[in-house]
């Protein structure tokens, strides 16, 4: 497994975890050997927020072997009255039901405690002054939830809550689907707004834990992508851990088999990770953009293209740890001989010799 560092707190966070909204479809012996095989293979992180309640009582009796060894996302604002999923901004059931869901599985606190699915400006303003703001807020004091979250699919309503500064992770809905089509209500907002978002969450110490990284499944079948051509499972996964802020991409799984699928990323090489097809499938912006996805690899002066570039593009936006980041890498840009391989590579059209030029300028280095 690989891991990522959660800013504020330094928990390690495993770069795949498991989304819950398939589950259901298994059975309760097959919900414990999805989840216990997870956590074998190194998966830490998980959602916790099934479509339906039927799989949270095996989901709790899994914690109960490995509660030390996980983290998980409970949310203020999930509703599971009638067994399925619902939804509400109204404090006391929301906040009810927050505490019967740690209850019915078996802990005492929440790794993250979510402000859920907040995507409209009145709902966030009923959260935050109806009651379950104060109430997440008061959980955190006494460590009731050990990270204050919210997961959104609107960058204005992102904002919003970045803003209050009080939050350590944010779920956000994000693949190439919604990055360059207009196709889903899921993915709002223009690709390089939601770039600049992702910047923003890097910058403020925000980790994002990613949800729909195939957009439902849609990217995987040619028939129902917007690009008319399907990813696979490891390119969406990679597309998502290249964007800025990202720790881990928790897709969902309807058991084992699901779940093997998921984990071969972790034995992908380098050209199964390789999402440059984007370039021909999807609208790029008139300004040539890298996107980090190191197509243009290998650099003979070992430099990692993809992250000098995520760095700088950092350190423009103000994000005054990329340049530390910048200067911890083995390689910089200053290094680039010249030789032209990454320009002829580069299927976004990215003149990035010259790029590395006015990189090294901008560090020094
Ligand atoms: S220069 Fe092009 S190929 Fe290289 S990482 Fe950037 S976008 Fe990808
Ligand atoms: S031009 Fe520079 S950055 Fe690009 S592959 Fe050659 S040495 Fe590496």
């Amino acid at each position: 497994m690989e891991y990522r560092v959660l800013p504020h707190g330094g928990e390690k966070i495993s770069v795949i975890g498991l989304g819950s909204a398939s589950i259901h479809n298994a059975d309760a012996a097959e919900v414990e050997r999805t989840y216990d095989a997870a956590i074998d293979a190194g998966v830490n992180h998980f959602d916790f927020i099934p479509s339906e309640s039927a799989p949270f009582e095996a989901m709790g009796r899994v914690l109960g072997r490995h509660r030390e060894r996980v983290r998980i996302q409970v949310h203020i604002g999930a509703l599971y009255g009638s067994g399925a999923y619902g939804w509400t901004t109204e404090a006391a059931p929301a906040i009810a039901e927050f505490e019967r869901r740690l209850a019915t599985i078996g802990t005492d606190y929440a790794d993250f405690g979510f402000i859920h699915c907040i995507d409209e400006d009145a709902d966030l303003d009923r959260v935050m002054n109806g009651g379950i703001w104060d109430y997440a807020q008061a959980r955190h004091v006494d460590g009731t939830i050990r990270h204050l979250a919210f997961s959104t699919h609107n960058p204005h309503i992102a904002r919003r809550l970045l803003a209050t500064g009080a939050f350590d992770l944010a779920m956000f809905s994000l693949n190439p689907m919604y990055d360059y089509t207009d196709e889903s209500e899921y993915g709002r907002g223009e690709a390089s707004d939601r770039m600049a978002l992702l910047q923003e969450f890097e910058r403020a110490g925000v980790g994002v834990s990613v949800m729909k990284p195939f957009a439902g499944g849609q990217l995987l079948d040619a028939a129902q992508s917007p690009f008319s051509r399907a990813l696979t499972r490891t390119q969406c996964i990679q597309y998502a851990l290249d964007r800025p802020g990202v720790l881990t991409v928790l897709p969902g799984v309807r058991g084992e088999a699901d779940l093997r699928e998921l984990l071969s990323y972790l034995d992908a090489t380098p050209e199964e990770r390789d999402y440059s097809v984007l370039a021909d499938m999807a609208p790029q912006s008139r300004e040539a953009r890298c996107v980090y996805c190191n197509h243009c690899q290998p650099c003979p002066a070992g430099i990692q293209i993809g992250l000098v570039n995520k760095y700088y593009d950092l350190a423009l936006v103000g994000d005054e740890l990329a340049a530390e980041h910048y200067r911890n890498l083995e390689h910089h840009a200053g290094e680039c001989i010249g030789c032209g391989h990454c320009d002829s590579r580069c299927p976004f059209g990215v003149a990035q010799s010259e790029r590395m030029g006015i990189i090294a300028d901008h560090f020094g280095l």
